[in-house]
């Protein structure tokens, strides 16, 4: 084969050796916590369904509706001739259920923080940024040709000082961060950006839906406002359990967005049957209130069986709660433990974490029971300390 050929297996013979490869697997059932996978049902504490609704039969149901109304492609961008009817509903419920005047949908989430950041920062800007924000804000950042600078973790005393220093700033955080699950320092940041005159941008990807008194996600439970967080990203392909994102803010910044954010305006709108399904999903979330409490008494259940394991949990409020491993060999060796028992966590290991932070990603959903939670625990008290060789020893090819 060629030379490029050669460079690139050996490159992925590297990452297999280093437990770094990774594979997919493949579902044959709805996403859900019960999923089948090569013909075995499985528990899974690994999707991102916070609340339930990927196999909601009322959102089904309503995603065939939109498709027999509306077909199933939008046909082109929203600036050409793909805007339809439930994309102008959605983006209402969006404004509404943020508490801001607009709302503009992305296709997804990765591409609104390219876009957003693209749109309102570039060469000759700064960016203020966490070290753990989620990829798509640092690539976001990078693409936008603005300066990138991050501060450590949640470090709100370090990111006003990188906010002085001349000229106008984007300060950009996760809300909730997805492989830590814990908050973002956000009065302190909000406070910040202010003292600086910077905007902040805050993506609550993993806080919307799960979050607050109605859903409205980190802000609303930390008692923010437009004022102090002018700009705010969401996804609809977690807790709402459909697919796409948002921005909402202020009518300047979503019309500024519409002429000038790049992977809004060149890409396909997303079909207008999701946007259909996804209003049927937040009338769900917004009615069912029962599925946000009992997502969070299966976290609090969670967290008081680990301390009494003495498992080494993170500090995370969130249904996200990662377990630490380490090395991204025992990461991987305690995953494949739980796998060959049927239980699903994904080993989530570098560069998605930081080199030496490999760890299970844990996540609940309003679809589990009790019994599942007591299994999972169960399980993990089971596991060996260190039952895999050191990150660099072999490893075989099919691993996640
Ligand atoms: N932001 C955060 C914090 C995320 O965790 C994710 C998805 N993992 C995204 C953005 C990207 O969203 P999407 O999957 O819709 O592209």
């Amino acid at each position: 084969m060629s030379a490029l050929h050669d460079r690139l297996d050996a490159e992925l013979a590297r990452l297999r050796d280093a437990h770094l490869y990774r594979s997919r697997r493949l579902l044959d059932s709805p996403q859900g916590v019960r999923p089948v996978i090569d013909g075995r049902e499985m528990l899974s504490f690994c999707s991102n369904d916070y609340l339930g609704l990927a196999n909601h039969p009322e959102v089904v149901g309503a995603l065939a509706d939109g498709a027999a109304r509306y077909g199933v492609g939008s046909g082109a961008a929203h600036l050409v001739s793909g805007h339809h009817q439930p994309h102008r509903r959605l983006e209402e419920a969006l404004a509404e259920l943020t508490g801001r005047p607009r709302a503009l949908l992305f296709s997804t989430g990765y591409m609104a923080n390219l876009g957003v950041i693209q749109a309102l920062a570039g060469r000759g800007r700064r960016i203020v940024a966490d070290r753990l924000n989620h990829a798509s804000l640092t690539d976001g950042a990078r693409l936008s040709g603005a300066r990138l600078l991050r501060y450590p973790h949640a470090d709100a005393g370090r990111a006003a000082a990188l906010l002085h220093g001349g000229g106008q700033a984007l300060l950009v955080t996760d809300g909730v961060f997805s492989m830590d699950g814990d908050l973002a320092p956000l009065p302190a940041l909000a406070r910040a950006a202010r003292d600086a005159g910077a905007l902040l941008l805050v993506d609550d990807a993993h806080g919307l839906g799960v979050l607050g008194a109605t859903g409205a996600g980190t802000l609303e439970q930390q008692g923010l406002t437009m004022d102090d967080v002018p700009l705010l990203i969401g996804t609809l392909g977690k807790a709402f359990g459909t697919f796409g994102a948002f921005a909402a803010g202020s009518d300047t910044l979503i019309e500024t967005l519409i002429q000038r954010a790049r992977p809004y305006i060149y890409t396909t709108a997303l079909p207008p049957a999701v946007a259909h399904a996804t209003l049927a999903a937040l009338a769900v979330a917004a009615r069912e209130d029962w599925r946000r409490a009992h997502l969070r008494a299966m976290v609090a259940r969670f967290r008081a069986g680990a301390r009494q394991l003495g498992l080494p949990l993170m500090e995370s409020p969130t249904p996200i709660q990662p377990l630490l491993a380490g090395s991204a060999g025992r990461a991987l060796a305690w995953s494949r433990r739980l796998e060959a028992d049927g239980v699903l966590v994904t080993a989530i290991r570098p560069p998605t974490v930081p080199q030496g932070a490999a760890r299970l990603r844990i996540t609940f959903s309003a679809s589990h029971r009790e019994t599942d939670v007591d299994r999972l625990l169960e399980l993990l008290a089971a596991l060996p300390p260190d039952p895999a060789p050191r990150d660099g020893a072999n490893a075989s090819p099919e691993e996640t």
